[in-house]
C-alpha cells in the first residue's frame, strides 16, 4: 500500500537501452522509495531528439519491467509538455529572471563554460536566442547548499561554477536542467535519487526551484559505476545493455554494488525473491560507506 508522501521518481533520457549503472539507479530510487512505502514513478527525457532514438523508450520500460522494477501512474514524457515549460518560462520572463544571449559557442568556449554575463543588459530578442536564467552576482548570495543523503555536504557559488545558465536552447529545445525542476515539481516529486554526475547540477536546480516558487527536494546521489578503464558507463560508450534474461543475476551485482551484500544463498532467485530481500535488508548506510572507501 501506498502510504508515505515519499514520491520518488526515475527519468531515464532515450539515448540507448538501460546499462548496468543505470540499472544500479533505477534501482536505488526504486528500493529508497519502497521501503518509504512511497510512490514511484518514471518520467522519460525525450527532449533532446538529436542524441535520442525513441526506439530505446520501449526497451527501457520493457527492462525497468523484466527487472521487477514496476511504476506507479501513468509514465510521463517530456516531448509531450513543452506548453508547460513554455509557461513556466514566461514566469520567469515577468519577473525579469531571464534574458535572451546570441553568444557564439567558439566565445562559449572560450570563457571556460562559466558564463560571463555579456547578454544580460542587451535588448536581444527572445525568438532564436538562447535563454538563460540569471543567477546573483554577489558572493555569499550565489551560494546553493544541499545536504545529499550520501555524499553529504554540497555546496556551489553559481556566479563562479556555472554562470547564468540555460533554460532553452538557441534550436528552441529546453534545457534538462529547466525540464526536470518543472516536472519533478509537476509529478510532485519529494525525493531523487539518481547518478553521482548529477549532484553537480542539484544546485542550479536547487536556484531554479526557488526562482519557480517550488518546494525544494530531497537528494541522494549513487557513486558513478565505472568500466575497467575507469570511465562511466554510459550509452555514448556503448556500455552493454542489461539483458532481461539475466535479470535476477542483473539485480543481485547491483545489489553487490551498492554494498547491500545480498547472501549468495539468493544468487539465481526469482526476481521477486531478490527484491523481497532487497526491501527487508535496504541500508543506505552501506552506499555512504562505499562511498568513504572509494575517497580514502
Ligand atoms: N535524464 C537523465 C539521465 O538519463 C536523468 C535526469 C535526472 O534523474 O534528474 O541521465
Amino acid at each position: 500500500m501506498l502510504s508515505s508522501s515519499y514520491v520518488g521518481r526515475f527519468a531515464p533520457s532515450p539515448s540507448g537501452p538501460l546499462h548496468f549503472g543505470s540499472l544500479v539507479c533505477a534501482l536505488t530510487s526504486f528500493l529508497d522509495a519502497r521501503v518509504h512505502n512511497g510512490t514511484w514513478l518514471v518520467r522519460i527525457e525525450d527532449i533532446d531528439p538529436p542524441r535520442e532514438d525513441p526506439k530505446h523508450i520501449k526497451t527501457i520500460l520493457n527492462q525497468l519491467e523484466r527487472h521487477g522494477l514496476h511504476w506507479d501512474k501513468n509514465v510521463i514524457y517530456q516531448s509531450e509538455r513543452q506548453t508547460q515549460y513554455q509557461l513556466a518560462l514566461d514566469g520567469l520572463s515577468t519577473r525579469k529572471l531571464i534574458f535572451a544571449c546570441e553568444c557564439s559557442r567558439a566565445r562559449l568556449r572560450q570563457s571556460g563554460g562559466v558564463y560571463d554575463g555579456r547578454c544580460r543588459e542587451r535588448q536581444i530578442s527572445f525568438s532564436d536566442s538562447a535563454i538563460r536564467l540569471k543567477v546573483p552576482q554577489t558572493y555569499l548570495y550565489d551560494r546553493v547548499k544541499i545536504f545529499d543523503r550520501i555524499f553529504g555536504e554540497y555546496c556551489q557559488h553559481l556566479a563562479s561554477d556555472t554562470g547564468d545558465f540555460v533554460l532553452k536552447r538557441r534550436d528552441g529545445l529546453f534545457s534538462y536542467q529547466f525540464a526536470s525542476v518543472v516536472d519533478d515539481q509537476f509529478q510532485g516529486v519529494t525525493h531523487i535519487v539518481r547518478g553521482g554526475d548529477l549532484l553537480e547540477s542539484a544546485p542550479r536546480q536547487v536556484y531554479l526551484q526557488n526562482c519557480l516558487g517550488y518546494k525544494n527536494l530531497d537528494y541522494a546521489h549513487i557513486p558513478l559505476v565505472k568500466n575497467k578503464h575507469g570511465q562511466k558507463l554510459s550509452k555514448q560508450n556503448q556500455s552493454k545493455p542489461a539483458q532481461v534474461n539475466r535479470a535476477s543475476s542483473n539485480l543481485w551485482a547491483a545489489l553487490a554494488w551498492l554494498n547491500q551484500k545480498p547472501p549468495q544463498s539468493i544468487y539465481g532467485a526469482p526476481v521477486t525473491d531478490i527484491l523481497s530481500w532487497a526491501k527487508s535488508n535496504w541500508r543506505l548506510q552501506h552506499i555512504r560507506e562505499k562511498v568513504k572507501q572509494m575517497g580514502s
